[in-house]
């Protein structure tokens, strides 16, 4: 499905294009972009990038795709620099420090320097990881009674390491390596009273953090100020498994675009609408949105057609109106 060109979107029952919150992903919307001006799929291409080497100027950071090595080219076919902020563009022939003048002249936005955000971000993640301990208490064990450990906390360090598993696909049995464990036990002895040397104990952190993070979720789902808008796509992973992506869409109740992946589903048997719809459904039911339903984005393979009229018979409240850009 992913070589399609088009996109297919079907609307809520009795909705129309016009209908729409102007701030929802207007049907070709691209799913990585917040920007309301995206261009248009005649405008820009990926263009082969692979042998390119990886961008380094800040100012890629302040472009609508939120993917810096991502390419824009205006109707010449020349690569632009586009403005995240105002319809501004720059020719990337005339190099970068034009445009950091005007991300600094036009919007006040200068370099930080690499240390700072760095050291920006560290505080961010580690004061994310104490709100969420705080919202997620859970009774945890202490390795080594007779020590304190008061130099850390138990749950922030559960979620700092989790997120650190799951940004860099680790071993659950890590923990179990004596020369890992020297390398923190020297950098806090205090290691050795919260972090486990069972890796079915970090499996168990891993599931019990997932958890809470999609209740988090679910609970800004259904407090959502707009519609829950979808974008789904089928394809291959790697190791040849056929994946359902699943993303929604939506305004929280904070005035923002979110976007959450509700479910990469393993589609076992055939790759027709119908056992697609069935997929659908039963994230749809797990996630208890249905009532909100609002857009669906797709490309514009017969089996999205099929599963969308399959969806219709299950009485989902969405139309069979459906326009292709
Ligand atoms: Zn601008």
């Amino acid at each position: 499905m992913s070589t399609s060109r088009g996109l297919l979107s079907f609307f809520p029952e009795g909705g129309t294009v016009s209908d729409a919150p102007s701030t929802t992903p207007q049907p070709a919307l691209s799913t990585t972009s917040d920007h309301v001006s995206q261009p248009s799929q005649a405008e820009f291409n990926q263009g082969d990038n692979s042998k390119r080497k990886p961008r380094s100027s800040w100012v890629y950071d302040h472009m609508p795709n939120r993917d810096r090595e991502y390419e824009y080219f205006n109707r010449a076919g020349k690569a632009e620099w586009r403005c995240k902020y105002c319809p501004k563009t720059y020719l990337l022939s005339g190099g970068t420090a034009i445009i950091s003048e005007h991300l600094n002249n036009r919007h006040g936005i200068k370099r930080d320097g690499a240390q700072d955000s760095r050291a920006k971000n560290q505080q961010k993640s580690i004061k994310e990881a104490m709100e969420q301990s705080g919202q997620h208490p859970h009774k945890r064990r202490k390795l080594h009674h007779r020590e304190k450990g008061d130099s850390l906390d138990g749950g922030v360090l559960e979620i700092l390491w989790v997120s650190v598993i799951a940004a860099c696909s680790l071993t659950f049995r890590l923990v179990c390596l004596d020369p890992f464990r020297a390398f923190l036990h020297y950098l806090n002895p205090d290691i050795d009273v919260w972090l486990p040397t069972s890796p079915t104990t970090v499996s168990s952190w891993v599931i019990r953090q997932f958890q809470d993070r999609k209740g988090d979720m679910a609970q800004q789902i259904q407090s959502a100020r707009s519609k829950i808008h979808i974008s789904c796509d089928l394809w291959t992973s790697p190791n040849s498994l056929a994946i359902l992506g699943i993303i929604a869409h939506f305004i929280n109740e904070n005035g923002k675009l979110q976007h959450c992946t509700l479910a990469l589903k393993d589609i076992i048997g055939d790759h027709g609408g119908e056992n697609l719809a069935k997929a659908m459904m039963e994230v749809l039911e797990e996630w208890g949105f249905v009532s909100k339903l609002g857009f669906f984005t797709m490309d514009n393979a017969t089996n999205n057609d099929v599963m969308m009229r399959a969806l219709q018979r299950g009485n989902l409240p969405i139309s069979a109106s459906n326009t292709t850009c």
